[in-house]
């Protein structure tokens, strides 16, 4: 039975035999003995050595994503090895077959000039393996190696054999950057097989041994022809060379991890070039002129190279300077970013010494970018950027973490220069910030977290830091330190989202969530002291903490998105209320709060109208609440909103009015009715106659406009009086009575403390 032979069984022996018989024709032909047809045979099998090679090499180039590039610039090398070795075998049938002619010699020398270039580039790429970068500036390099290199030999050649001459000059030349351009070669595999692990791959020391022979067999060339290279030896190298990739490219490779260029061995290689150049020309200064004419011009090219490829070293390295800023630093602000304040403090948390970390979230940061509009909102942080650097002390780093939220870290600070900081930065919301043509007003929430040097992670720190900023704005204290206590206060949040949910959930009944229960507290008119209508305020009857109050559950409400469920229960509840209180003869006003996200929330108006169509309540008894911050979110859905609530006769109130960013304009879009001033105005009316005034002038607007003015938050008499000589038209807090149950409400609407004490304190609270 015949098996079928594979090819490779019959091509590769055939391919050693012809690179062993070349090798041998060619060593032939160096000896100076060859006849014209072993020397022609010679040239032909050269060809035929590089040609075959460089056709294998492209192959294995097609067959390998990865070392592609090196196989193809390899290929390109040994296709001008090719060219040369026509060259030569032109030049030996001009000669009549003899050997060694100047034609002959300057094709040779000039194919080995431009094969050199190209296997360096081969073998840098191959330094690089599996990265499609290539690196330009290698080429100059290289260049300038070569050019630095033939230099040293010329002067060594001007120096030690100033009697060495060889005509022609140009012959010469070429034969000098012959070596030149091996000895970079050999320096390059060397460099190359020993980087990374590359000298793990057999084929790297494959390459070493071939390039390593082409040198020695090149040096022997030129001494064995007293100087002038015949260049057969060295063509034996490269025969050996051509083999010894031909064997590479069939060997399997190791595989090497991609190799980045590195800056700095760049700048070492332009260096060496400049170095050596410089000192080739100063040193050929003191030697014949006109013997080291080539090493100066050499030497020159050498040094041009090398400036060239600093330049642009250069500018490579402040590209990357400018890249590592930019990863580093926040567009907007141009602060430190999150990544950059992490590496800062994992530096000073490394050291084991204290450090303090502050974290600062600006106050209805949210309000200024609905109302003024991102332009305005950017132009703030970048503000306050400047106003925390001028907060921070020398040593510290200011960062944006994102959005409104900032951080000063404070290496090696204690508590006590953390809180002296924090003042500061709080303090930044006393003063309006100029914006334009604006000039807000922002509050800042400071958490700091200090540690003495115990182990904590940066992250924790951060953590920590923020777990205090949110008790400070819980608190509205301004400033707040973490400890254990803080701590516990996140995690209370956290369970209190969970009870809130399940409270919401499961325990619904049919009158809606049962621990959620509306108190009332009545409005009366300044004039007459009579009710004339009540708000609906909700409470939490919570099993474990006893009763809270909205703004201990409202925010988590909200952020959970349960605030229509809830808003629904109240205002069910309190039309029913309205109703009793209309059966009973008694016929009071109610005011229910709407959130942000009922104001779009689509269900509101069908829901409206079918309350309002199942109670015997006029719509007039209704009164929604609704803030500037709430009409803010998103003003053309929520002014709609209002419109339709307007249409089915619902009175709606601009609730807390004077303490949003809002502006004049709005009023004369609205529908509203009713304007409850807030009670920071109240609250310092009489001690203060600006704030007075400006109360004077809200209620003349507000008059002026059809709107009817409640006062908010009336505690004591001498506030009742002035708000009645001012214009106010309804009275509302604890003087006449606290927010209570239905019940309590009738009873003390009942005890007529109202007709009796015309405004006296007191009532049920
Ligand atoms: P608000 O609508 O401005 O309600 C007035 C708040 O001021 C009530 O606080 C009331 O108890 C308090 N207050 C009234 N008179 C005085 C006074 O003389 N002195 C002082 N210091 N305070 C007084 P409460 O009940 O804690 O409600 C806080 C806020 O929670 C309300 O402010 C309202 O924005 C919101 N809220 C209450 N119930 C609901 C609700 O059912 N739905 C929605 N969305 N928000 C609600
Ligand atoms: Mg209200
Ligand atoms: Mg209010």
């Amino acid at each position: 039975m015949f098996r079928p032979v594979p090819p490779h069984a019959v091509l590769v022996p055939a391919a050693a035999l012809v690179v062993v018989s070349t090798a041998w024709l060619t060593v032939v032909a160096a000896s100076g003995t060859a006849s014209p047809t072993t020397s022609l045979a010679g040239a032909a099998g050269q060809g035929v050595v590089f040609a075959g090679t460089s056709v294998l090499l492209r192959r294995r180039a097609a067959g390998s994503m990865a070392e592609a590039e090196l196989w193809r610039w390899l290929s390109r090398a040994l296709a001008a090895l090719a060219a040369g070795a026509v060259l030569k075998g032109v030049a030996r049938l001009a000669a009549g077959g003899a050997t060694g002619s100047d034609a002959e010699l300057l094709g040779g020398g000039l194919a080995t000039l431009v094969a050199a270039p190209l296997l360096y580039r081969g073998l840098i790429q191959w330094n690089r393996v599996g990265t499609t970068t290539s690196d330009p500036t290698d080429w100059l390099n290289g260049l300038g190696g070569g050019l630095a290199i033939t230099a040293v030999i010329d002067l060594t050649v001007a120096r030690w054999q100033p009697d060495w001459t060889v005509a022609p000059w140009w012959l010469e030349q070429v034969a000098v950057l012959q070596v030149g351009a091996l000895l970079l070669l050999v320096g390059t595999v060397l460099t190359v097989a020993t980087l990374s692990d590359l000298q793990l791959d057999p084929r790297s020391w494959l390459a070493g041994l071939a390039t390593v022979g082409l040198a020695v067999l090149t040096g022997a060339d030129v001494l064995v022809h007293g100087g002038v290279p015949a260049g057969d030896l060295a063509a034996v190298g490269w025969v050996l060379i051509a083999g010894g990739l031909a064997l590479a490219a069939v060997l399997r490779a190791h595989p090497a991890l991609p190799q980045a260029s590195k800056t700095q061995d760049l700048a070492v290689g332009c260096l060496v070039v400049l170095v050596g150049g410089v000192s080739t020309i100063a040193l050929a200064t003191r030697l014949d002129p006109g013997r080291t004419a080539p090493v100066v011009v050499l030497g020159l090219l050498a040094v041009a190279g090398a400036c060239v490829n600093a330049m642009r070293l250069v500018g490579d390295l402040s590209q990357l300077a400018r890249t590592r800023q930019e990863a580093r630093t926040d567009d907007l602000t141009q602060l430190a970013n999150r990544r950059s304040l992490l590496a800062a403090l994992a530096e000073a948390l490394g050291d084991g010494a204290a450090t303090a970390l502050l974290v600062v979230d600006l106050d209805r940061f949210k309000e200024v970018n609905d109302r003024f509009g991102h332009g305005v909102g950017d132009e703030l942080l970048r503000w306050c950027a400047r106003l925390l650097l001028d907060a921070a002390p020398s040593g510290s780093t200011a960062a944006r973490l994102g959005g409104d939220e900032f951080a000063v870290l404070l290496p090696g600070a204690g508590l006590a220069e953390a809180q002296a900081v924090a003042h500061r930065v709080a303090a930044l919301g006393e003063h309006p910030v100029p914006v334009g043509v604006h000039r807000l007003r922002v509050g800042a929430s400071v958490g700091i977290a200090v540690t003495g040097g115990e182990p904590v992670t940066p992250s924790e720190l951060l953590r920590r830091a923020d777990t205090a900023m949110y008790l400070a704005k819980g608190l509205g204290s301004g400033v707040a330190v973490y400890d254990d206590e803080a701590d516990l206060g996140a995690r209370q949040r956290a369970l209190l989202a969970v009870e809130l949910e399940d409270a919401l959930g499961a325990e619904h009944d049919a009158a809606g969530p049962a621990q959620f229960v509306v108190h009332y507290q009545p409005q009366l008119s300044i004039h007459t002291g009579e009710v004339v209508g009540a708000e609906a305020l909700v409470r939490w009857e919570h099993p474990r903490l006893g009763l809270l109050a909205p703004d201990a559950f409202l925010d988590l409400l909200e952020e959970r998105g349960h605030m229509g469920a809830l808003t629904g229960h109240v205002l069910s509840t309190a039309v029913q209320q309205a109703q009793r209180w209309r059966a009973d003869g008694n016929p009071v006003r109610l005011s229910v709060n709407l959130s942000t996200s009922c104001l779009t929330d689509p269900g509101l108006l069908p829901s409206l109208e079918a309350m309002l169509r199942g109670s015997g309540i006029v719509p007039g008894d209704l009164v929604l609440e609704v803030t500037e911050t709430t009409l803010m979110e998103d003003p053309a859905v929520s002014l709609r909103t209002c419109e339709q609530i307007a249409a089915l006769g619902i009175g709606l109130s601009i609730d807390d009015y004077g303490t949003g960013y809002s502006s004049l304009a709005y009023l004369a879009d609205l529908p509203a009715t009713e304007l409850k001033l807030d009670r920071s105005f109240t609250d310092r009316a009489v001690a203060e106659p600006r704030i007075a005034a400006i109360i004077a002038g809200t209620v003349t607007l507000g008059h002026a406009l059809g709107l009817r003015v409640v006062a908010e938050g009336v505690e004591n008499l001498p506030t009742l009086e002035l708000l009645r000589g001012l214009g106010c038209d309804e009275s509302q807090g604890y003087l006449h009575c606290r927010p209570v149950p239905a019940d309590a409400f009738d009873r003390w609407a009942a005890a007529g403390a109202v007709a009796a004490g015309a405004f006296a304190a007191g009532g049920p609270s």
